[in-house]
C-alpha cells in the first residue's frame, strides 16, 4: 500500500468507486480508495440498481441525468458491463394532486432538456401491461433512467479510476484519523499508516463512524428495505421489449422487469431503523431477515395494483439497509472546522446520484467550488439542531414518504417543535400556521379564529389564500408585524472586523450606523449570499441572511480563515426579531422609542442601538415588503416583552401579524429576490440584479476577477418578474419559461401578488428577450398559461413608500 496520496476515499461501494473515478478524471490520479471488504460489500451489491432523473431540486436532477448518461463512458473506458437496461421509466398517477405533481415534473423537464410525456392510463399499458388500469387516473413517461447492475457498474467506476492512475486496497480497513498541523490526515489502517492531503468519508451504511473519528456527528441513519423477485410471468413471455421501471406513488410500489419475472419494492409507513446505535464492523455482504408478516399488507397492494403478480410465486426475497439523511438527499462537501475532511454520503439513490456527487465533489476539491448549485446536497444545510434524536425520528418519517409527493405547502410534523423562540406561544395562540426552517419554528400564515389551521396538501391555491391575502393588504394599508428570528444572525467584531468583511464580501462595507446590502461572491463569481450587514461600530458588525443557510454561511467564514483580530460567531440563538412593516410603522415604533424616527432623522438603511419599550435593542431601517419598514433585534431575555409592547402600541392603529406566505407575495410585487430561490450559486452579480450592491472599485474581494469579467463580457440571462395569466394555481419552481415551443428560461419563485392582483413568477429569460412587456408562456399543471414580463416592480415602482 502506498504511504502517501493526494486524497484517500474511504469505502468502495458506488460513491467511493465514483468519488476515486472522478478525481483521477480531473488529474489527481495519486488517489487511493480504502475498502475494509470487497468492493460493494455495504449497501451498494444488493441494490434493485434502478435509475432514474426525477428530485424535486432540478439541480439534483441534472446531476442524475449526468450519473444515468455516464455509465457508456465508464463502460467504454473499463470494458466492464454495468448492464445497462436504460429503458425509461413510467411514474403512475391515482389522485389529482399526484397528477398535478406529474404535470409539474413535465414542465420543469422541458428547460432541462429530458424527455416526458404525459399520457393516459391506456397508453400506459403499452409500456407495462401488468397495470391494473381501475386504480390510476393518469401517468407520465420519461425516456430516462431503467437498470443497471449495482457490482458491474460499481467495478466499472473502479476499473476506469485505476486506468487512470487511482489505486484500490481492498481488505484494508480505516482505523483512526489523526490530523497533522500541515492539515494533511494520517489515515491509519490494519495494513498501515497513509498521509492524506484529503480524506473522504464515502464509508456509507459506516458513514456515521468514519464521522466519529473526527469528531462530528452527521445526521445519517439506515433503514431496512425489502423487494422480491417472483417467477417468470406468462404476462412477459414473448413480449419484445421490457417492462419498464414504474413508481406506483399511492401504492408506495416500485417494479421492473427481472429477467422473466418482476422486481417488486416497497416503502412501508412503518419501516425499521437499521443499527440506530452502532454498524456493526463485522456486516460484509450480508442480508437481513425477511419480515414478511410486517410488510404483507403493503406488497397485497402492489398485488392489486398488479394483479398478474398475485398469480405467480416469490422466487426471493431481498431485505437490505440503506442510508438516509433526514431529508433524503445526501450529505456532501467539505464539513466546517475539520480540514480537508469531506463526506459523500446519505445516499439513497447510488444508481442515479453516484456519479453526479463524484462529478461535483473533485470539482469542489480540486477547485475549491463545485461548479454549481449544490445546496440541497450540502451537508451544511443541517446545523447543530439535526442531533441524532432528530435524525431518529427525521429518517423514518423521510423513509414513510419516499413515494409521496410533497406537496410546496405541506410542512411535515416529525421533530416538531424542536426550536421555540420566546414567543412561540403568542404567536400559536394568534392562529399561527408554523412551518420549521432550520429547526426553528416560523409563522406562515395566521388562521382567523374558528378557522381550521390546517391547509389540503396541493399544488394549487390553498384554503390559506383569503387569508394570507387579507395579512398582504392589512401590511400595505396600516401595519404588520413578522417575527425575523428565524433569519441567519452573525456578529463578526474585532480589530481586523472591516478589512476581513471587505474581503470576504463584495459590497461597500457601511460606516457605524449604516446598514448596507451584501452580496457575498464564490472565487467563481456567484451569488453564495444576499445577506445584509449593520455596522454597529467601527469594529462590531452585525449581519443577517437566510436561516436555512447558517453553516452554509458560518463555513464560508470559516474558510476565509478570520485574523486573529477578528472574531466570526453565530447570534441564531442569541438574538431575536421582528419587522414592522407598512405606512403606519413610524407612528408605532415612535411611541415605543426616545429617538426621532422622523424620515429626515432615520432614514432608511439606518442602524442605531437603542431601546425599544423596555428591550434594548438594534434598531435598523429595512425590510422585505416595500414598505416603510423597521428591524428590531434584541436579546430572547426581552423578546416577549418587546412583543407585548409593540401590539400594546399598535393595536389601535391597526397592527396585524403576518407570515412567511404574505411576505413572499409582498416582495414579489416589488420584484425582490430571495436566496436559495432566485439568488443561489448557479447565478451572478450581472444575472441577479445584485451588481448593483457590489463595490467593484475595491481593489480585492472574492470572486472580483470573475464578477469584472462577467460586467465586461454582459449576463447572458436576467432576473426578472412576470404577470401571469393563472387561474387557480401559481408557479412554484423550476418551471419552463417558453417562448415559440422552445423552453428559453426557468421560474424561480412565485406567488399571488395579492396587492396588484396578479400572479407572479420570478425567473431568469435570455437577456436580449428582457424587454417589458415581452411574451411568453409556462406550464403550469398542464395549462399553457401566457406570461408577461415586467421590468419595473408592479408595486411602488419609484420606491416612495419604502423611503417615505
Ligand atoms: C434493498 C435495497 C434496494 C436498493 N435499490 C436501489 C435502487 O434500485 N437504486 C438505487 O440507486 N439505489 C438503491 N439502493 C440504495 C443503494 O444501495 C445505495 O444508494 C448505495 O449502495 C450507497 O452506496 P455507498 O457507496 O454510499 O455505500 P455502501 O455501499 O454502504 O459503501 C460503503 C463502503 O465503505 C466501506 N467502509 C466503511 N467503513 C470503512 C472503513 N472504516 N474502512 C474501509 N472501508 C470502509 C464499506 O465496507 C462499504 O463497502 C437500494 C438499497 C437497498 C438496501
Amino acid at each position: 500500500m502506498k504511504s502517501s496520496a493526494r486524497a484517500v476515499v474511504i469505502g468502495g461501494g458506488v460513491v467511493g468507486a465514483s468519488v476515486l473515478y472522478h478525481l483521477a478524471k480531473i488529474g489527481w490520479s495519486d488517489v487511493l480508495l480504502l475498502e475494509k471488504g470487497e468492493l460493494t460489500s455495504g449497501s451498494t451489491w444488493h441494490a434493485a440498481g434502478g435509475m432514474h432523473t426525477f428530485n424535486g431540486d432540478a439541480n439534483i436532477s441534472r446531476l442524475q441525468k449526468y450519473t444515468i448518461d455516464l455509465y457508456r463512458e465508464i463502460e467504454a473506458l473499463s470494458g466492464q458491463s454495468c448492464s445497462l437496461h436504460p429503458n425509461g421509466g413510467l411514474m403512475l398517477a391515482a389522485t389529482q394532486g399526484e397528477l398535478d405533481s406529474l404535470r409539474l415534473i413535465c414542465s420543469r423537464a422541458r428547460y432541462l432538456g429530458m424527455e416526458t410525456e404525459m399520457l393516459s392510463v391506456e397508453q400506459a399499458l403499452d409500456y407495462n401491461p401488468l397495470i391494473d388500469p381501475s386504480h390510476f387516473i393518469g401517468a407520465l413517461w420519461r425516456a430516462d433512467g431503467g437498470h443497471c447492475d449495482p457490482s458491474g457498474t460499481t467495478h466499472a467506476y473502479a476499473k476506469a479510476a485505476r486506468k487512470l492512475g487511482a489505486s484500490v486496497e481492498r481488505f484494508t480497513r480505516v482505523l483512526s484519523l489523526a490530523a497533522r498541523r500541515d492539515g494533511s490526515w494520517d489515515v491509519v489502517t490494519d495494513k498501515g499508516t497513509v498521509n492524506a492531503g484529503h480524506v473522504i468519508n464515502c464509508a456509507g451504511l459506516w458513514a456515521r463512524e468514519v464521522g466519529h473519528m473526527v469528531g462530528i456527528e452527521l445526521p445519517v441513519l439506515a433503514m431496512e428495505h425489502h423487494y422480491l423477485l417472483t417467477e417468470d410471468l406468462p404476462e412477459l413471455k414473448g413480449r419484445d421489449k421490457e417492462l419498464v421501471n414504474t413508481t406506483d406513488f399511492s401504492g408506495e410500489i416500485y417494479l421492473r422487469q427481472e429477467r422473466g419475472g418482476v422486481l417488486i419494492g416497497t416503502y412501508e409507513p412503518r419501516g425499521t431503523v437499521w443499527a440506530p446505535l452502532h454498524t456493526p464492523d463485522d456486516f460484509s455482504m450480508q442480508l437481513l431477515p425477511e419480515d414478511f408478516e410486517r410488510l404483507a399488507p403493503y406488497f397485497e397492494v402492489g398485488f392489486k395494483h398488479f394483479p398478474a403478480l398475485g398469480r405467480v410465486g416469490i422466487r426471493k426475497a431481498v431485505n437490505g439497509p440503506f442510508t438516509f439523511a433526514p431529508d433524503g438527499n445526501p450529505l456532501i462537501g467539505p464539513v466546517r472546522g475539520v480540514r480537508n475532511y469531506w463526506v459523500a454520503c446519505a445516499v439513497m439513490a447510488g444508481f442515479s446520484q453516484a456519479g453526479g456527487i463524484g462529478l461535483v465533489l473533485s470539482r469542489w476539491l480540486a477547485e475549491n467550488d463545485p461548479g454549481q448549485d449544490i445546496i440541497s446536497m450540502d451537508v451544511a444545510r443541517f446545523g447543530r439542531f439535526a442531533t441524532p434524536k432528530y435524525t431518529s425520528v427525521k429518517v423514518p418519517e423521510n423513509y414513510a414518504r419516499r413515494f409521496q409527493l410533497a406537496y410546496p405547502n405541506e410542512e411535515l410534523p416529525a421533530a416538531r417543535p424542536l426550536r421555540r423562540s420566546p414567543i412561540y406561544d403568542k404567536l400559536k395562540e394568534a392562529g399561527a400556521v408554523m412551518g420549521a426552517n432550520f429547526g426553528l419554528e416560523n409563522a406562515l400564515w395566521f388562521a382567523p379564529a374558528g378557522v381550521l389551521r390546517a391547509e389540503t396538501p396541493t399544488y394549487r391555491r390553498s384554503e390559506a389564500f383569503p387569508f394570507v391575502r387579507a395579512e398582504c393588504q392589512a401590511v400595505r394599508s396600516a401595519v404588520g408585524l413578522y417575527e425575523t428570528t428565524n433569519y441567519g444572525k452573525y456578529e463578526v467584531s474585532g480589530r481586523g472586523a472591516r478589512a476581513w468583511l471587505d474581503r470576504v464580501f463584495a459590497c461597500r462595507i457601511p460606516r457605524p450606523g449604516r446598514l448596507a446590502l451584501a452580496p457575498m461572491l464564490n472565487p467563481a463569481g456567484r451569488i453564495i449570499g444576499d445577506l445584509s450587514m449593520a455596522c454597529l461600530a467601527d469594529d462590531r458588525f452585525m449581519i443577517v441572511g437566510s436561516g436555512f443557510a447558517e453553516e452554509f454561511h458560518l463555513r464560508w467564514f470559516w474558510a476565509a480563515d478570520p485574523p486573529a483580530d477578528v472574531c466570526v460567531r453565530s447570534t441564531a440563538s442569541s438574538l431575536t426579531g421582528v419587522s414592522i412593516a407598512g405606512p403606519r410603522a413610524r407612528e408605532l415604533l415612535q411611541r415605543l422609542v426616545r429617538i426621532d424616527l422622523s424620515p429626515s432623522a432615520f432614514k432608511l438603511f439606518q442602524v442605531t442601538e437603542t431601546a425599544v419599550g423596555f428591550a434594548p435593542a438594534v434598531l435598523t431601517r429595512a425590510g422585505f415588503t416595500g414598505e416603510l419598514g423597521y428591524e428590531i433585534w434584541t436579546t430572547p431575555d426581552y423578546f416577549a416583552t418587546l412583543y407585548e409592547d409593540l401590539w400594546d402600541a399598535g393595536r389601535e392603529l391597526g397592527l396585524v401579524h403576518f407570515g412567511g406566505r404574505a411576505l413572499s407575495s409582498l416582495r414579489l410585487e416589488k420584484g425582490y429576490g430571495s436566496f436559495n430561490k432566485d439568488f443561489r450559486p448557479d447565478y451572478t452579480p450581472a444575472e441577479t440584479g445584485l451588481d448593483r450592491f457590489v463595490d467593484f472599485g475595491k481593489p480585492d474581494f472574492t470572486g472580483r476577477a470573475a464578477a469584472l469579467a462577467e460586467r465586461a463580457a454582459g449576463a447572458k440571462r436576467r432576473f426578472v418578474i412576470m404577470e401571469v395569466a393563472a387561474t387557480d394555481a401559481d408557479v412554484i419552481g423550476y418551471e419552463s419559461i417558453m417562448k415559440d415551443g422552445a423552453a428559453l428560461g426557468h421560474v424561480t419563485s412565485g406567488s399571488y401578488g395579492h396587492c396588484v392582483g396578479k400572479s407572479l413568477a420570478a425567473g431568469y429569460v435570455p437577456t436580449a428577450l428582457a424587454r417589458e412587456g415581452a411574451r411568453f408562456e409556462i406550464d403550469i399543471l398542464g395549462e399553457m398559461r401566457s406570461a408577461t414580463l415586467r421590468l419595473e416592480p408592479l408595486y411602488d415602482p419609484q420606491g416612495l413608500r419604502l423611503r417615505g
